[in-house]
């Protein structure tokens, strides 16, 4: 997952790393690295546990200096989070950072043992460093760059590396298959990261690699060897993404800042698309008329949080569009053979633009027959993106706080839109769109209403601070926003949380319920309430408290056992958006009072870049 920064220059760039590493931050947090070597020749090298402000304050207390060299932030995948186990990985003079995993680490480690190798760390990485430092012993009048091209084939798995010969300071030579990596041109000086953004500080002018790419880097050359082993020139593209620097303002987290955004943010993505009483996805072009009028079949891909808005636009594409959808978490799509129909386009949901799952689908949808592919993501110029055929952003602004809350409800308008355009296509009247339309212009102002209830809401969190599990309940469209709901518990206060569509109860977790189970039930006023009522008393006479998530006017009362959480009314069609919000502040509100780590959890990262 982790990110990867490096440089070549003639200027101290330990500064510049260590920025690119906090930009970096949202791919893992556990611990960070840095490697430079100074104009003299000499090496300066420091690991810390945590986050990048500690490795910062180090290279400060250190006094730290290299015109040359390379970092990470880190998270784990084989070992532990601890010092040893941070990257760069070194082996002799050869230093190595490495994003992804390396799947046949345990023979090569094996092998490398019996030639005499000494592992400092548990990581899969540690072996390409071995490795590199053995091939280099093979052949020594070779390059460093003729030594990575005979390791390479020995790899198996998803991987970016940046090499370093520590004695040959001013080449890095780096390779990436599966894993993003961009390289900053700079004026006498490059760079290379995972991600644009940890470059913009000091380059917009950049080559983003592909698939199989080696790369040789000094300071003023840039050679790339393409999977082919040909010797090619990478388009150079001007960046116009604009990185926000945000801070948490008023706000103790950035994830209470975000949910608070949500007003905002959903008029950001929907104001300029709802014109003149229509929505409008001009944007998308004339390829996306033609490539619209073919489709047949819709299926989504994504991960989390992405997942559970692909779940509720599914149930919109179905019932408002009259097209079939289905929808599947993409680690699993992208490891099985799925039947591709004639029409079938691909819509791809991820807040970064970066999942690792969901581009390797989009990937393997390019070969098996889908028409073409969509994405719905809120970075520019991420991976998703710039693969992607066409592309809808949603306009939630930087995502910081790892729990996704601004990018799920965006993501939600957004794919509502989308239906109504390509429902408009299958003879959605004008009435049922100016319905959709009208839902959609209310509810900034109907989410602003349930953020102002946030009182009761933090109230009521104090009931879930001692508790171990809790069962969220919905039915149609808000079951996947009671799994949505499950997943911000687990991920911020990690309490054990489960979703289940209120009509599976009596199918195995009726037995779970007791006085120490919270069920959380989603309730709006819709064609399913008089059914969910009868599964409340089914729960109720369980002897589990109920929290009922419900329009103000409907007939539920407060009552021994159940608490009411009355919401403003919303059209059923956006109810999902809406209901989303309050389940965001409850998890919120239970690991605040928990002391936890809302923003960083621990064990997580924000993108999630390797599979
Ligand atoms: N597999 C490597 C490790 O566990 C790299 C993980 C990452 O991409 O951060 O150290």
């Amino acid at each position: 997952m982790c990110g990867i920064v490096g440089a070549v220059a003639q200027r101290n760039i330990e500064e510049i790393l260590l920025e690119g590493l906090r930009r970096l931050e949202y791919r893992g947090y556990d611990s960070a690295g840095l490697l430079v070597v100074n104009s003299k020749g000499h090496v300066n090298y420091l690991r810390r546990v945590g986050k990048v402000k500690e490795l910062a304050a180090a290279v400060t207390q250190y006094n730290m200096h290299g015109i040359t060299g390379m970092a990470h932030t880190r998270w784990a995948t084989h070992g532990e989070p601890t010092e040893k186990n941070a990257h760069p990985h070194i082996s002799d003079y050869i230093t190595v950072v490495h994003n992804g995993i390396i799947e046949n680490h345990e023979p090569l480690r094996n092998s490398l043992i019996e030639r005499g190798y000494c592992f400092n760390s548990q990581t899969d990485t540690e072996v390409i460093a071995h490795l590199v430092n053995w091939e280099y012993k093979q052949c020594k009048d070779s390059t460093l760059l003729e030594v990575i091209k005979k390791a390479i084939p020995q790899l198996r798995g998803t991987y970016s590396i940046l090499v370093m010969d520590n004695r040959i300071p001013g080449i890095l030579v780096a390779v990436t298959s599966g894993g993003p990596l961009v390289i900053g041109i700079g004026i006498g000086e490059n760079f290379i990261a995972s991600d644009q953004v940890a470059l913009l500080p000091v380059t917009r002018n950049l080559i983003f690699l592909e698939e199989g790419d080696l790369v040789e880097m000094t300071c003023h050359n840039i050679n790339i060897v393409n999977k082919a082993g040909h010797l090619i020139k990478r388009p150079h593209i001007e960046s116009n993404i604009q990185y926000e620097a945000c801070d948490k303002g008023k706000y103790r987290f950035y994830m209470q800042k975000e949910i608070y955004e949500q007003p905002v943010a959903l008029k950001n993505t929907l104001e300029w698309r709802l014109v003149q009483g229509q929505i409008n996805l001009n944007e998308l072009g004339s390829q996306a008329y033609d490539l619209f009028s073919k489709v047949q079949h819709i299926k989504i891909v994504a991960c989390g949080s992405s997942y559970h808005a692909g779940m509720v636009a599914r149930n919109w594409f179905e019932e408002l569009a009259d097209i079939p959808c289905d929808v599947e978490i993409a680690s699993e799509f992208r490891y099985r053979k799925s039947v591709v129909r004639s029409g079938h386009l691909i819509i791809t949901l991820s807040q970064s633009g970066e999942t690792a799952d969901t581009l390797a689908a989009l990937r393997l949808s390019k070969k098996i027959g889908f028409i073409g592919s969509l994405a719905v993501c809120n970075v520019q110029g991420s991976s998703l993106v710039r693969e992607s055929d066409l592309v809808l952003m949603t306009k939630a602004g930087t995502e910081i706080g790892v729990a996704s809350t601004k990018g799920f409800t965006t993501q939600l308008a957004v794919l509502l839109m989308l239906v109504v355009h390509l429902g408009r296509l299958n003879g959605m009247t004008k009435s049922v769109e100016s319905n959709i339309l009208n839902a959609l212009q209310e509810l900034p102002k109907r989410i602003e209403q349930v953020l102002s209830t946030d009182k009761n809401i933090a109230m009521l969190a104090e009931d879930f601070v001692y508790k171990y599990n809790a069962l969220f309940l919905g039915r149609g469209n808000q079951y996947p926003i009671a799994m949505e709901g499950a997943l911000k518990l687990k991920e911020i206060s990690y309490i054990h949380a489960e979703a289940y569509s209120a009509g599976e109860l009596k199918h195995g977790p009726l037995a779970l319920i007791d006085i120490d189970m919270p069920v959380i039930v989603l309730a709006p006023n819709n064609a399913l309430l008089e059914k969910l009522k009868s599964n409340i008393e089914e729960v109720r006479s369980r002897g589990s408290h109920l929290y009922i998530f419900a329009d103000q006017d409907a007939s539920f009362i407060s009552n021994k056992g159940i608490t009411i959480i009355p919401l403003p009314y919303v059209e059923e069609i956006v109810s999902p958006i809406l209901y989303a919000v309050p389940l965001q502040l409850l998890s919120y509100y239970v690991a605040l009072i928990k002391g936890k780590d809302i923003d960083q959890p621990r064990n997580l990262a924000k993108s999630v870049t390797v599979e």
